[in-house]
């Protein structure tokens, strides 16, 4: 049986259960939290991660994977704290969250060094702990695949080669970079079922959506409640199409809920996210969107109980134990 690390440790791909595949418990601007610590209010962020993991529980999710990389704030050891306090299953992520540049030190080092560190947090642990990451995180953006962006990739696809580590890939579709993301890991030799390109289901251009699917990588549907990409009867309509369509066995459904960002305590202000909220952007935003209402509404437009355990339980534990 495959097996998946966890922030408490290794546990059998099957016992995942209910899984989210992409929420962010915890997340910082790295240069604030390091050089003026006393702009974060880490005990508040840490119960609303908590109230955040608790509200999830309630709704039977045993698992949440947490995307979290380098440049978005990771921070293994609040993972793990968050996990042993609430039971809530965590798994987290190596890799570099960037849609450009790279840190100085790693603008000068190959991709090949930069594999070894995703290389060390997978095998021997996290930010000094024990505790080690299950899969690998990088991103492209409006900018596309910068040279910065590209290294990442390259470093993210000959980790997953050496470890059978699995990677997830911020995407753009309003500029395609999925195909392009795709493309690099599979001409590095990434088997297309460790690939998985994230915010897929931030568009409705279907053709765009199959035109990736048909790599055979995985699909995220996975920012439900930010109605500013795309409002939630759209993404529920492209879900039920691709349902419709055949294609349960490589989507997920999730919300890449912040609860730093939510909160006002990272990228924006508590005014700008108020302002967010109600002016529509991110009206219903949260970790249990997805329990209140958009499965009740995917139901009631033919989501059977078979599609939603494959998109919930089966695709998380496939795409991450490798079997
Ligand atoms: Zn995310």
């Amino acid at each position: 049986m495959p097996s998946v690390d966890t922030v408490t440790g290794p546990v059998d791909a099957a016992e995942l259960g209910l899984t989210l595949i992409h929420e962010h418990f915890f997340s910082a601007d790295e240069v604030v939290s390091r050089q003026w610590p006393l702009m974060a209010d880490s005990a508040r962020a840490y119960e609303l991660a908590r109230a955040s993991a608790e509200a999830v529980k309630r709704h039977g999710v045993q698992t949440v994977v947490d995307p979290t990389a380098a440049m978005l704030g990771r921070d293994v050891r609040a993972l793990a704290q968050l996990s042993a306090d609430t039971g809530l299953r965590i798994v987290a992520c190596t890799g570099i969250y960037t849609y450009d540049q790279l840190p100085r030190f790693l603008a000068s080092r190959s991709a090949d060094f930069m594999a070894e560190l995703f290389i060390g947090d997978l095998q021997a642990g996290i930010q000094g702990t024990d505790i080690r990451a299950a899969f690998i995180k990088c991103a492209a953006d409006e900018a596309g695949m910068t040279r910065g962006v590209q290294k990442v990739h390259r470093a993210a696809a000959r980790a997953s080669l050496a470890t059978g580590a699995p990677i997830m890939a911020h995407s753009h579709p309003a500029t395609r970079t999925g195909l392009a993301q795709a493309e690099l890991f599979l001409e590095e030799g990434v088997a297309a079922d460790k690939i998985h390109i994230a915010h897929t289901g931030d568009t409705d251009d279907l053709d765009y959506i199959e035109s990736l699917l048909s790599l055979g990588v995985y699909a995220g549907l996975d920012r439900y409640g930010l109605d500013y990409l795309l409002p939630t009867a759209g993404r529920n309509a492209v879900a039920l199409e691709l349902l419709r369509r055949g294609h349960a066995e490589r989507l997920f459904l999730s919300q890449d809920f912040s609860v730093p960002i939510a909160a006002g305590l990272a990228w924006f202000t508590p005014e700008q996210m108020e302002r967010s909220r109600a002016s529509g952007a991110t009206p219903d935003w949260s970790m249990t969107f997805l329990f209140e209402t958009v499965i009740p509404q995917l139901r009631r437009g033919g989501l059977s109980t078979g599609d939603l355990e494959t998109l919930m339980r089966e695709n998380p534990r496939r795409w991450l134990g490798g079997a």
